[in-house]
């Protein structure tokens, strides 16, 4: 891969790299479309990396289709599919990982410690191994893309980073290789997510900016709405991840995850 990506960099040839872990949907697929725009040379990665899963999480559920997926890439017209191994990725005796310190605490960070170690270190590896000019992900993973943007400046990787909307289903679900997992009552279920964040809108318009009294509201939904219980719902300013107590002017990234018996689902809305 990495002789590849060295070649097409000497001849001058732009490379965008869309990392997944696989399982691909139409969310991903916009992801290609946006490389594909702006990129010669489309790669996209597709490795389920082990690092960024917790020893209770879903690694051993996590759905694949291979096949499905390599034909979803030659449609989009994806250059090069790059499909390590776990062995091949990492030394049996790694010791060297990216950490960050801050942007990492809250949200996923308090219930998944180690994921965002996970993440950054092997998005380091793929920008290492693919030499990519731009990356692009998904708002959908909102504090990633914003952990992914601090690496990028504060380790000077030259890479550009670009982001790409939500993808959702018709009523609304957030796209999700996880959303295989769930049970035809979690599916139903899944909607609260969506349903919270467009509650803490409408109640923003009609001009309730207390956070406290949002949260109140749509714990109480949840409440009735679902037995899946809320991992966090959080309103922090969209660039520090500072949790806020009340909505003013800038950006407020309103961001959630519920855990269901067969997944844990995540959804966010940017209040501007
Ligand atoms: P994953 O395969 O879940 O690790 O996701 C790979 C990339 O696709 C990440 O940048 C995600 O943020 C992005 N992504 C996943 N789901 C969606 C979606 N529904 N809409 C847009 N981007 C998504």
């Amino acid at each position: 891969m990495q002789d590849m990506a060295l070649t097409w960099r000497r001849q001058g040839q732009i490379v965008g790299l869309v990392p997944t872990m696989g399982f691909l949907h139409e969310g991903h697929l916009s992801l290609v479309r946006l490389a594909r725009a702006q990129s010669k040379v489309v790669v996209l990665s597709l490795f389920v990396n082990p690092t960024q899963f917790g020893a209770n999480e879903d690694l051993d559920r996590y759905p694949s289709n291979i096949e499905r997926d390599l034909a979803y890439c030659e449609a989009e017209g994806v250059d090069v599919v790059f499909m390590p191994k776990a062995d091949e990725v990492y030394a049996e005796d790694a010791s060297v990982f990216v950490q960050e310190q801050k942007l990492s605490q809250g949200l996923c960070g308090m219930s998944r410690p180690i994921h965002f170690q996970g993440v950054l270190t092997v998005v380091a590896k793929l920008f290492n191994l693919c030499l990519p000019d731009l990356a692009v992900f998904g708002e959908k993973d909102a504090q990633q893309l914003r952990l992914i943007r601090r690496m990028v400046r504060d380790l000077n990787f030259p890479v550009e980073i670009i982001s790409g909307p939500i993808v959702r289903e018709e009523d609304g679900l957030a796209m999700s290789s996880r959303n295989s997992n769930l049970s035809e009552a979690e599916r139903g279920e899944a909607l609260v997510l969506r349903k919270s964040l467009l509650a803490i809108v409408d109640a923003k318009t009609f001009g309730e900016r207390n956070v406290k009294r949002l949260r109140a509201m749509v714990e109480e939904f949840l409440r009735e709405a679902t037995l899946g219980t809320l991992d966090y719902l959080e309103f922090v300013d969209d660039e520090t991840l500072e949790p806020v107590g009340h909505i003013e002017d800038r950006p407020v990234l309103v961001a959630m995850a519920v855990q269901f018996p067969s997944a844990r689902l995540i959804d966010n809305i940017v209040l501007t």
